[in-house]
């Protein structure tokens, strides 16, 4: 068998120190893979002029998924493509974020719940006109997307052992665009053995916080599956503890929901969990269930002892977090 490659963008800011913790952490794992350094960014862009050189749209090409960090999105230097421009580039149409509370004494509320995001249309699709008195935004909502993110949250569900998938919408106030999304939904999920319900954004809002346990997996269009797990994670520790894949038919990139935390970069305090987690995603993508939860076990055993970075109370820094996991990777 051909050692599997992954491509690792660090980016700007925290990036790059989150996403060596992850590599590292694998690194220390009984998995055989070929990490490849790529560059892109705003420090890269200052660096070679390019955002994203030929040399990374290589190494992405050439490897089987990707470990990125993030990049920051300058205002006033001139705009370079993100990850926004990968998720087009490689038809990456699901984002999924797996939210769940690792222990009792970081977070407030008990989630384990999967968001589906449908990654490729809705509110993001950058499509603009100005008149004299405003700005219109085009928000696209197709058949096709929609049946595509559909089958896949059911295929996730399946393999994930979900028993239950909710559509969240708002139909009631966008009639015929999120009519059409979970008219879909209820077309592909009557194929299927798993329970299927709806529930509207507003009312998914109030239920991670209040009804925890009624959610399962969810699947939604691209603006609330944004906000919602940005929610999830603040229930669950914070920005710090969210991991997320960008998944498409024939290539996935896996990164943690935050950004590149300017403010805190250099400083060694970035809480590395979210990439270290999307590093165990994409473990699972490739095949590696058995490694893959290992770190899920290891994160859970540092928190039951203490090991926490500063944004949740704990000493360690980004570094000696990571060092202090690999060191209990024999007990898991
Ligand atoms: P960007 O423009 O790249 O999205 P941002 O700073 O606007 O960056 P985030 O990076 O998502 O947005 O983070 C918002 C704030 O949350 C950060 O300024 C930082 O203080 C905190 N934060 C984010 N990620 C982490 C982390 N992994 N560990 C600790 N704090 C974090």
């Amino acid at each position: 068998m051909t050692m599997k490659k992954i491509a690792v963008i660090g980016g700007d800011g925290i990036g790059p120190e989150v996403v060596s913790c992850a590599v590292r952490l694998i690194e220390n794992l009984d998995v055989d893979l070929e990490f490849i350094p790529a560059e892109m960014g705003l420090e890269c862009y200052r660096k070679t002029g390019s955002f994203i050189p030929d040399a990374t749209m290589d190494a992405l090409e050439q490897s089987d998924a990707c470990l990125f960090g993030a990049v920051t999105t300058s205002l006033e230097e001139k705009k370079g493509p993100s990850i926004l421009f990968l998720r087009k580039h490689f038809d990456l149409y699901a984002n999924v974020r797996p939210v769940k509370r690792l222990h009792p004494s970081v977070g407030l509320v008990d989630l384990d719940v999967v968001i589906v995001r449908e990654n490729t249309e809705g509110m993001y699709t950058g499509i603009e006109h100005a008149d004299t008195d405003g700005v219109t935004l085009e928000r696209r909502v197709s058949e096709k997307a929609s049946r595509r993110i559909v089958r896949f949250a059911l295929r996730l569900c399946k393999d994930e052992k979900r028993r239950r998938l909710t559509c969240v919408h708002k139909a009631n106030a966008m009639r015929m665009s999120d009519g059409l999304f979970r008219r879909v939904f209820f077309e592909e999920a009557s194929n299927s053995d798993i329970e299927s319900r709806e529930m509207l954004v507003d009312a998914a809002a109030a239920a991670l916080v209040l009804r925890p346990k009624d959610l399962d997996c969810i699947v939604t269009l691209n603006l609330y599956g944004d906000i919602l797990s940005d929610e999830a994670a603040a229930l669950v520790g914070g920005l710090g503890f969210g991991p997320s894949g960008n998944i498409g038919d024939r290539y996935a990139i896996f990164e943690p929901s935050h950004g590149s935390a300017p403010d805190i970069a250099g400083t060694g305090t970035a809480n590395p969990i979210a990439a270290i987690l999307s590093g165990a995603m994409m473990l699972r993508y490739l095949g590696e269930y058995v490694q893959a939860s290992r770190i899920e076990k290891v994160v859970r055993l540092g928190l039951s002892r203490g090991v926490k970075t500063i944004d949740v109370g704990g000493t360690y820094k980004t570094a000696t977090f990571t060092d202090a996991l690999i060191g209990m990777l024999d007990e898991v």
